[in-house]
């Protein structure tokens, strides 16, 4: 089969494989026939082996498909099923996080797309316990961008959003408009996306969905042109100084979320700004189980859809995809090894 391969460790190694075996199903896993899977930040990282990764390793991990194959010991899943796949592969289930139920914040846990072969492929092998069916009426090209929304979804339920809000976002890269997305449809009565100039098509994607949108501009303090009374405030980016942003426009007594991974082991951060506002910043990695459903159900009643978000690339085309996404001409760019058209299927 197709597949995009990290070879070895260290920069690039990144090769599409036209003859890579077709995994074998083993007990409790099923086999899926990949229709779309989306580019992360995380998947430049490993590209750059800035993140960690177990080579040869088939990469991607926001994906969909439809079930082809299942393991003679899996009953409650069946050929032709369409599915996502939550990231928790290899959770130990021992330890204290797994134990709360908090698998996703196993340290043991490898995720396909770096940890176990992932699934910018042809087909990807699952676990059944991990699995969530995608309803019927949502096409694939949205379930593609379940991962990342369930990521948004339990950050925004720690920061408990409140219906009639307001929300800053700051960085418009696919977890800031995501969650931009999100805190509208869910109730805010405004959504403000900031960024910077270099992501001005980002931004104009923003406000054509309907978000206010404000680039920052040099010598400009955003704080004189918008204020200081948002009751959340979300930073996208993981950079001191987008944290430090958030925190100088919240309200006090607001709470402020980080969603990004800083580049190096610290950040400076604008302490004293969140301390005199007595705020709650609080941090959120990866996904909990029940958002998965949460995100599926939200595109099924039509009131999300991550669709406007996306660019299609064919996976022979993987190259120009990760340029896009590099350069932040597109927020979420989805491979598919199908035609395009097969990411419309909606049941
Ligand atoms: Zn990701
Ligand atoms: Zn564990």
């Amino acid at each position: 089969m197709k597949a995009l391969v990290k070879l070895e460790k260290g920069v690039g190694h990144v090769e599409l494989k036209t003859d890579w075996p077709k995994p074998a199903v083993k007990q409790g896993w099923v086999l899926v026939e990949v229709f779309g899977c989306g580019i992360c930040g995380t998947d430049l990282h490993i590209l750059e082996d800035t993140h960690k990764n177990w080579p040869p390793v088939v990469l991607g991990h926001e994906y969909t498909g439809r079930i082809v194959e299942v393991a003679s010991d899996v009953t409650n899943w069946k050929v032709g099923d369409r599915v996502v796949c939550e990231q928790h592969t290899l959770a130990c289930l021992t330890c204290d996080a797994c134990r709360r139920g908090a698998i996703h914040l196993c340290q043991a846990k490898r995720s396909p797309g770096w940890g176990i072969d992932g699934a910018f492929a042809d087909f990807v092998t699952l676990p059944a316990n991990l699995l969530h069916k995608v309803p019927d009426g949502v096409p694939f090209l949205a379930a593609a961008v379940c991962e990342p929304t369930a990521i948004c979804i339990t950050g925004l339920d720690r920061v408990a959003l409140q219906v009639g809000e307001k929300v800053l976002v700051v960085g418009p890269g696919p977890i800031g408009l995501i969650t931009a997305l999100l805190a509208k449809a869910s109730g805010a009565s405004s959504v403000t996306v900031i960024g910077r100039s270099s992501s001005k098509e980002r931004l104009e994607l923003a406000k054509k969905l309907g978000i206010k949108t404000y680039e920052l501009k040099n010598g400009v303090n955003p704080i004189d042109e918008l204020g200081d009374s948002f009751d959340v405030a979300i930073d996208s980016t993981g950079a001191g100084e987008s944290l430090s942003l958030a925190v100088s426009m919240t309200r006090r007594l607001g709470r402020v979320l980080e969603l990004g991974l800083a580049n190096g082991p610290e950040v400076q951060f604008a302490l004293n700004s969140a301390m005199t506002r007595s705020l709650a910043v609080h941090f959120s990695m990866s996904s909990e189980y029940s958002s998965w459903d949460r995100a599926l159900a939200f595109m099924a009643s039509g009131k999300y859809d991550p669709t406007k978000l996306t660019s299609v690339y064919s996976l022979d085309d993987w190259q120009s995809a990760f340029h896009d996404v590099e350069s932040r001409k597109v927020v979420k760019a989805i491979i598919t090894p199908k035609d395009a058209a097969s990411l419309d299927q909606v049941k």
